[in-house]
């Protein structure tokens, strides 16, 4: 073993020995996979090898459309067979809830270039005749799936890794990693110790462990999963030999279940409700290439349903039933990238599905450590989606939820109950109390909607319009009509201070810095010039600036901060977290209210829009910044937390006389869309540039140098897509994000969010066209069209904001 290397992928199961071959593939030879016993001895090799393309992102499910196309590659260059059996796969309704989402996952595939197609029960029977059609009231096929041989997929990238320049130890544990001063790494192995540029955590069912070394708490847990393998099946035979192909996979969502052909029999596993977790503490390194007890038990409810829709399964006789661990985060997507606050510790971990998107993973990895980009728009899977709260116990509670649902719908209002409520504020009991339904925020309880007395606080999920919608409604109109308040420390809230703060900020900044008692909006570009932040600055003072931001990218964004920080201690960057927390009040009547609480002049004159000042409200010390959300007029109020509940009630109080309405983030939502405001991770994230957002307001490309500036200026000149508004008319459901946009009958862009604008009065989509469709439509002509659940549905362009377009409401 050599004693440095630029790189260290520590496990060489399918996604450590992935990571290998790309690192060589991008150019690095130098680099070395540590392998505590054999090959594939962790999860890999006891996988059903199953692969598809779809996911519920759509940027996850382009990285697995790679991932497949790559096995032909790996192929070719190492000489080793993947054992690829493109079969094509069946994804059976048997309600139509079901089919409903099937729907919505076809649309979703028209614009990633996927060829699915939903079908009938009797269609679907053709193709997979082991099946009781009267289960199922329709299907969704998709030709690009199929399973593989694990092991020989795993070689077969080690030894294109190892054509590639990569060394590979086997049978060497990695028992320790300690830090250098300059930011290398020493990696303690049990055959001596390597020094490394760059560490990758690629250890599977030990992720967790190894993490530990470096005192990080990864969330991610492994779960038992089990499988049943039958006899030779005449019935499969029979298949075989009228049809010349194998048995098409196919997953059953009733029975919780998937199965595939294995030789003459068949392959069925469950994701059983009654799951269970594997080493919840910590998993045994002596655990070797073993299998668990299986618990036909646990199983028997799933595979009695599926024995019921698949009667051949019936008679057939089990052969083995294999059980064995493999890890999830607590969203079942990966944690891939770089770990913020440890140089050069890069994570490529928690991959549930490592067959469809081990490969994926690979090339985002390799591209970030490479280039410092993944190349691709891998928030789902970036290992700082989490927060602090994301402890051992909250991973547990949630990997098993996510586990046991599986293949059970999620709705887009439907807010899931493990492991809540983890953070609150000190109104969440208030709130509750007055018919508040809460939704987690980035590990925060946050208000949605408020019940009125006499309803129940609860949502009734579906994908069309729910039980909240007079009452969100009700909110969107009592705050555009008089003034409402809402909870809004869900915000990331970030002070930046020194003397270097305005010059640092302003280069990584598309706009200008304010000035003193002045807010600004900016965007924040990466080197591609794409957007990788969207904040709000305010200064109070020369060396002193607050920042609000996404909530969910806290840790993202501090990962980037910290980065590009000076190293002379000129800027200190701090994210308050829950030290700070906010209110905003809104509507035209937020100043009557905000009156009472001061002695300060707040008059337009002297507090105008977009201004920013510390005061005291209430008799307790805020900051106070004159903008909101909802495109109205409106206060943004940041008091520390113990200050909170004395400030909301004295904002209750003095608003009594004006009627004012607590209201949610869902009424917050639909009046941004009113205002055609775009929201982070939805309208705003790394796939687009600034001018093809629409912030052209917020770029200054004649101020100073800033991160991304050169590329925004490219794209300024030739935007290849534009995002745009439209008012769509539907029936009883509005869009919920990732739908297609039709134009004169092809598919030319894709939703990223909507909603109903209640004071409008109109059902509103936000997405991406290509620029030159936008500009030449935007005389609102009437061609595009929108498919929702199914059906397309006529789309207008709405180039101006449909509520106060010349922005009177927040300026007066
Ligand atoms: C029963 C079952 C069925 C499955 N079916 C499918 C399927 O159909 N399709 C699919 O895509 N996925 C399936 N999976 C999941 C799949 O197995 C995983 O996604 C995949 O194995 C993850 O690979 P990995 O490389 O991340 O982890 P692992 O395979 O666990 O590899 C990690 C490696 O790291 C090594 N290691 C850990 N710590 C150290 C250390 N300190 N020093 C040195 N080496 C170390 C381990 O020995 C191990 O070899 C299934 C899993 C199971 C259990």
């Amino acid at each position: 073993m050599k004693s440095h290397a630029q790189a260290v992928v520590i496990g060489g199961g399918v996604v450590g020995c992935s990571v290998l071959y790309h690192l060589t593939k991008a150019g690095w030879k130098d680099v070395v996979l540590i392998e505590r016993s054999e090959l594939t001895s962790g999860s890999t090799w006891h996988a059903a090898g199953g692969f598809h393309t779809l996911n519920g992102d759509p940027n996850v499910a382009k990285l697995q459309a790679y991932t497949i196309g790559l096995y032909k590659e790996i192929e070719e260059i190492s000489g080793q067979s993947c054992g690829l059996h493109l079969t094509g796969g069946l994804q059976l309704a048997g309600n139509t809830e079901r089919l409903e989402w099937l729907k919505m996952a076809k649309a979703r595939g028209r614009y990633l270039g996927m060829e699915l197609d939903i079908i009938s029960p009797k269609e679907a029977k053709d193709l997979l005749p082991l099946i009781d059609e009267s289960h199922f009231v329709g299907a969704l096929w998709d030709p690009i799936e199929g399973h593989l041989d694990p092991s020989g997929t795993t070689h077969a990238y080690a030894k294109s890794a190892r054509i590639g320049g990569a060394e590979i130890v086997l049978r060497n544990r990695v028992t320790d990693l300690t830090q250098n001063p300059d930011g290398t790494w020493t990696v303690v192995t049990d055959q001596g110790t390597i020094h490394a540029e760059h560490v990758v955590n690629c250890g599977g069912l030990w992720a967790r462990e190894v993490g530990r070394m470096v005192g990080l708490e990864l969330p991610v847990l492994a779960m038992e999963h089990m499988y049943v393998l039958t006899e030779d099946m005449p019935e499969v035979a029979e298949i075989n030999q009228v049809t010349g192909k194998e048995v098409v996979h196919a997953i059953d969502f009733e029975g919780e279940i998937y199965i595939r052909q294995e030789r003459g029999g068949m392959l069925m596993g469950t994701y059983e409700k009654a799951c269970r977790p594997w080493s919840p503490r910590q998993a045994p390194w002596e655990f070797g290439q073993e299998l668990l007890v299986p618990d036909l038990e646990r199983i028997a409810p799933s595979l009695e349903v599926g024995f019921s829709h698949f009667p051949a399964f019936e008679h057939a006789g089990i052969k083995q039933i294999i059980n064995g661990p493999f890890t999830f985060a607590p969203d079942g997507n990966p944690l891939v990238g770089p770990v913020r606050g440890l140089r050069n510790f890069w994570c490529a971990c928690a991959v549930m599905a490592g067959f469809s998107q081990g490969g994926g993973v690979g090339l985002a990895l390799s591209n970030w450590m490479v280039d410092g980009d993944p190349g691709f728009d891998v928030w789902a899977m970036d290992v700082a989606r989490f927060g602090d709260w994301a402890t051992l116990g909250y991973t547990n509670a949630k990997v098993q939820e996510n586990y046991s649902r599986r293949f059970s719908i999620r709705f887009p209002n439907e807010e899931l109950p493990a492991a809540r409520p983890v953070q609150t504020t000190a109104l969440y009991d208030t709130l509750r109390a007055q018919g508040a339904v809460m939704g987690d925020s980035w590990g925060l309880e946050t208000p949605l909607w408020f019940a009125p007395e006499g309803v129940e606080p609860r949502d009734i999920v579906s994908f069309r319009r729910s039980n909240d919608f007079e009452h969100v409604k009700a909110e969107v109109m009592a705050v555009r009509q008089g003034v409402g308040v809402t909870e809004i420390a869900n915000f990331a809230k970030y002070e930046i201070t020194g003397p270097g703060a305005e010059a640092w900020l302003s280069g990584l900044m598309t706009n200008r810095m304010p000035r003193t008692g002045r807010i600004v909006l900016t965007p924040m570009l990466n080197e591609n010039g794409k957007l990788i932040g969207d904040f709000t600055i305010a200064k109070l003072s020369d060396e002193r600036f607050m920042m609000f931001g996404s909530s969910q990218a806290q840790v993202y964004h501090m990962r980037w901060f910290e980065q590009h920080l000076p190293t002379d201690g000129s800027v200190a960057i701090e994210a308050l977290g829950m030290g700070l927390v906010g209110l905003s009040i809104a509507g035209p009547k937020a100043r009557d209210v905000l009156a009472v609480l001061t002695d300060e002049d707040i008059t337009s004159k002297a507090f105008p829009f977009m201004a920013f000042r510390e005061m005291d409200l209430a008799a307790v010390p805020t900051m106070v910044g004159r903008i909101t959300y909802t495109g109205d007029l409106g206060y943004e109020i940041w008091v520390a937390p113990e200050y909170e509940r004395r400030l909301y009630q004295t904002i209750m109080a003095a608003g009594a006389t004006h009627g004012i309405v607590n209201f949610g983030m869902r009424a917050l939502l639909s009046m941004r869309l009113e205002k055609n405001f775009p929201t982070w991770f939805r309208e705003l994230r790394p796939i687009y540039g600034p001018f093809e957002a629409g912030l052209e307001r917020f770029v200054d490309l004649s101020k100073n140098d800033f991160i991304g500036r050169e590329r925004a200026a490219k794209e300024k000149d030739a935007p290849t897509l534009k995002r745009v508004t439209f008012v769509v008319d539907v029936d009883d459901a509005d869009v919920i994000g990732d739908e297609p946009i039709w134009h004169d009958g092809a598919v030319v862009g894709w939703v990223t969010s909507g909603g109903y604008g209640h004071f409008v009065d109109a059902s509103l989509a936000q997405g991406y066209i290509p620029a030159g469709l936008a500009n030449g439509a935007s005389d609102g002509n009437g061609a595009f069209e929108i498919e929702i659940i199914g059906e397309r549905r006529p789309a207008t362009i709405q180039p101006e904001p449909l509520f106060d377009p010349e922005g009177l409401r927040m300026r007066g």
